[in-house]
């Protein structure tokens, strides 16, 4: 027995479908969401619950709706917070409906399938993934809709698996029901709300002149196909059509690029920076100076993914110094690229089919630059940059349609009209030129009826309800010819009239103007037909575009800040320059970065151990590397005056970071999984940089893990390897171990004052400083002094007791090392310190001087003299 209205049956059987979207349902100028929906819709939304009388008997459900011409920014918040929304239209005009009008979903809106400019990011992709997994293998396939670009490898380990999607920093993730419960529960948490599991579809039901363009994935096997398939499944389901404005599938090796894992993207700030994880501050801001929407997507992707082959870095490094070498020509390119619309996002919507007239009218502004753009290109050494200037299409034919077409003043959407020229078509300037004639003859009767009237504050005026009208007020209306107005509306103090020829002419233009803009529509739509057939052209410029802007937003960078074209070693050599860290030195007073040099090799130079106090530089020192390097695999120049660089395949960082503990574990812990990632997977071709590893726990406990790491990566790993610690113990290494060297961060001491230099120097640090930083944090005098005196009390007794426990010169003056135990062994052995004083020697180490509030070691230090 039905129980409801219809209407609400009709909706009730169309929510069954989309159970996991807000259903927009249609009603007249309204969306109109019901029942779970709508009470949750009216919470985001932050729009007023209403209700309406939806059962046979009257009974009341929960209602809240949108008006349909502001829908887009509701949906857009909707889909900001992860939520699907179905679009659920009427598809027949109520006027011809028996019964129920008949509605159907056009279209399920969700993260990964935006297509409307407003809510979309420039300089930002919108990928959904889709993830599948046959016989033991994972395939990544990205899809971006916005974009049309289809991109996607294959992964043989999960964990890989997890760290190649973050590079996509995807909207939306599908994946496959072949996925085991746990990875799916795996990725649940990884990608919070954002997880869809559907089965595949198989790819037979997709058209297959689409799937031609994707032939390339047909070689790349089984998991590639399926995730396409899994992928057109999921378009047609939500867009209700086949999509045909998808890039050829391209299918990229994951060992093509620099591998940067998300630890050390996020460690070197390369997005965003680790504390307020701002653009600002990391080194894509520094780097984007990029003119156009998709040249900023692009120098994201090229951050990300830094690259291998020689040729092709050498390539891009030619381009950029022929760009740095000529700033004139290059200014003047960049200005000309500023003009260059998103051509990417705009063939997509051209295909989609919502472009809109003001789109195309800026697609014609973006072509017709091109030939400038060449010419200035011209001016350039011809041999690199000729294959460039080639690459750009700039599609005259399509000018000469659109500018012959489009009216310079063309309308953001398609409802008004007045998008095409005069001159176009015939029909149209006719139904336009009547509307017009009518429109005229309406602005003249005005006076016309004032003169045959008398009546100086006669009116004409129009609106919606009764349309043109004769406003006359109501002391003036005896004036008025008996018989020959009609009276239509009453107000206040004036009454409105008609006459069967003002009617007349208001016919003539309402017709004209509707039936000008049904075919303003029509030729709309034929003109974005003949647009599409340019889809690939598009496309193509876009990327062309799209790199010459990166290139000439490096070559600016380049010569603001003095970079100089790094040149790659094949022998393991590693020389730096005075190289600079790119951000910090931006951040800093002009001046006040200190340059550094950096040798490395494969002979004596492997590993360099880094000691220094803290403050002093040292993860500066190391990150700077690592950013030459992303920099240099990039085809930037770099800060330095001179680099030469093996081309590394991967960089691992553990760096300590305040964000550690976003993930619940310890910091120690993570601590261990980063160094664990690193020492098991890097190559004798890596960089490694690991920044006092072993802090997070015991004193003894850590210099023992940290000197085991220094050893496995010396002896097993063999990557390029900079260790910064606070043990100076460790220091020792460099004569047990051939290719470890010391460097340190000098200061320098002045009547008891210390400065940090920021030089980095061959060779160990003499001592650590902590206390003199502590006096820079204010700590109080009496603190510092007690420090300085226990200090030189540990450092007199140390020799003995605290400080040869990992090394000791024997006899015949070589350095022996000492089993972890030692210390214990030892001092079982000659010397008997108190166990109390042992403890209370213990917890002073183990202070935390620069993390400790001056009230809280003062406190320490009380409870410390009560003991004694
Ligand atoms: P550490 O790792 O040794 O504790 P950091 O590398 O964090 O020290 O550096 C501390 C601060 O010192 C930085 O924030 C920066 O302002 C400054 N600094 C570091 N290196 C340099 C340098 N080469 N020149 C000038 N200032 C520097």
């Amino acid at each position: 027995m039905a129980q409801y209205t219809p209407m609400m049956e009709q909706y009730l059987s169309i929510k069954k479908e989309y159970p996991d979207a807000f259903l927009f349902f249609r009603l007249g100028d309204f969306y109109e969401l019901f029942f779970e929906d709508a009470q949750q819709a009216a919470q985001i939304l932050e729009i007023t619950l209403t209700s309406r009388p939806a059962g046979k008997n009257g009974e009341k459900i929960p209602m809240c709706g949108v008006p349909y011409h502001t829908a887009n920014q509701y949906i857009k918040k909707m889909i900001d917070q992860g939520h699907k929304v179905a679009i659920c239209e009427q598809v027949e005009d109520p006027k011809e409906a028996k019964g129920v009008v008949k509605r159907e979903v056009i279209r399920v809106i969700t993260p990964g399938t935006l297509m409307e400019e407003s809510m979309l990011a420039d300089d930002e992709n919108n990928f959904m993934l889709f993830l599948t997994k046959t016989h033991g293998e994972y395939a990544v396939v990205g899809c971006d809709l916005s974009t049309g670009e289809v991109t996607g490898t294959k992964i043989s380990e999960w964990e890989l698996l997890l760290e190649e999607t973050s590079h996509f920093r995807p909207k939306e993730v599908i994946i496959s029901t072949a996925f085991s419960q746990d990875e799916i529960k795996g990725l649940k948490q990884h990608y919070p709300g954002i997880v869809t599991v559907r089965e595949p579809s198989s790819l037979a039901e997709v058209n297959s002149s689409e799937w031609l363009k994707h032939q390339q994935a047909s070689s790349a096997g089984e998991a590639i196909s399926e995730a396409l398939g899994l992928m057109y499944g999921y378009l047609l389901d939500t867009q209700k059509k086949m999509i045909d404005h998808l890039q050829p599938f391209h299918y990229y090796e994951t060992q093509a690029f620099l591998a940067l894992d998300a630890h050390a993207k996020r460690n070197l700030e390369l997005l965003e920076t680790l504390r307020e994880r701002s653009k600002k501050g990391s080194l894509l801001w520094l780097l984007d100076k990029t003119c156009t929407a998709m040249g900023g997507r692009l120098l994201k992707k090229w951050l990300m993914r830094p690259l291998l082959n020689r040729e092709l870095i050498e390539q891009r490094l030619n381009l950029v110094e022929i760009l740095v070498n000529d700033p004139f020509v290059r200014e003047e390119i960049m200005l000309l690229l500023k003009d260059v619309y998103d051509l990417e996002r705009l063939a997509a919507r051209v295909a989609f089919g919502n472009v809109t007239p003001r789109d195309l009218l800026q697609l014609k502004r973006s072509l017709q630059v091109l030939p400038d753009l060449v010419g200035q290109l011209s001016k350039l050494p011809a041999a690199d940059i000729q294959p460039l200037i080639k690459q750009i299409d700039p599609c005259p034919e399509l000018v000469t349609l659109l500018d012959k077409a489009l009216a310079e003043d063309a309308p953001a959407t398609i409802k008004e009209g007045g998008i095409f020229k005069p001159g176009y078509h015939e029909e149209l300037d006719r139904l336009n030129q009547a509307s017009r004639e009518g429109k005229h003859w309406i602005s003249e009767l005005e006076l016309k009826e004032r003169e045959r009237t008398g009546i100086k504050s006669l009116k004409v005026g129009y609106n919606k309800v009764f349309g043109y009208y004769i406003e006359v007020t109501k002391a003036n209306v005896h004036l008025l010819d008996e018989g020959r107005y009609q009276r239509k509306q009453t107000l206040s103090n004036a009454e409105r009239f008609i006459t069967p020829e003002l009617k007349e002419k208001e016919a003539m233009i309402l017709d004209a103007s509707e039936r000008a803009l049904e075919l303003e529509h029509q030729l709309f739509g034929e003109l974005r037909h003949q647009v599409k057939t340019y889809t690939e052209r598009l496309q193509k410029l876009a990327q062309t575009i799209a790199q010459l802007d990166c290139l000439c937003s490096f070559a600016k960078v380049s010569e603001q800040h003095h970079y100089v074209r790094p040149a790659f070693s094949h022998n393991g050599e590693l020389v730096v320059q005075a190289g600079r860290h790119p951000v910090v030195e931006q951040v800093l007073p002009s001046g006040e970065f200190v340059a550094n040099d950096v040798h490395m090799n494969d002979r004596d130079r492997q590993i360099l151990l880094i000691t220094g106090p803290n403050m002093a530089g040292k993860s500066t020192y190391m990150r700077q590397l690592a950013q030459i390097v992303i920099m240099a695999q990039m085809g930037c120049f770099v800060p330095a005056q001179e680099a030469t660089l093996p081309i590394f395949d991967q960089i691992f960082t553990r760096i300590g970071a305040a964000d550690d503990l976003v993930g619940g574990q310890s910091t120690f812990m993570v601590e261990m999984v980063e160094t664990k990632r690193a020492i098991t997977q890097a190559t004798p071709n890596s960089l490694i940089l690991l920044d006092e590893i072993g802090r997070g726990t015991a004193t003894y406990d850590g210099m023992s893990l940290a000197q085991a790491v220094i050893e496995y990566i010396h002896d097993h790993v063999q990557a390029k390897t900079l260790f910064s610690t606070h043990y100076h113990e460790l220091t020792d290494l460099e004569y047990q171990l051939e290719r470890v060297q010391n460097v340190h961060v000098a200061c320098s001491e002045h009547e008891g004052r210390v400065t940090f230099l920021h030089k980095v120097l061959e060779g160990k640090a003499d001592r650590s400083y902590g206390i003199h930083v502590a006096e820079l944090a204010g700590m109080p005098e009496h603190v510092i002094n007690r420090a300085a005196a226990i200090l030189e009390v540990l450092e007199s007794k140390g020799e003995a007791a605290l400080g040869t426990e990992h090394s000791k010169v024997s006899e015949a003056g070589q350095l022996v090392q000492l089993s972890l135990f030692a210390e214990e062994e030892q001092q079982e052995g000659t010397r008997q310190t108190p166990k109390w004083q042992k403890k209370i020697l213990a917890e002073i180490e183990g202070l935390d001087l620069i993390n400790t509030t001056p009230l809280e070691a003062l406190n320490t230090l009380y409870r410390l003299q009560q003991r004694l």
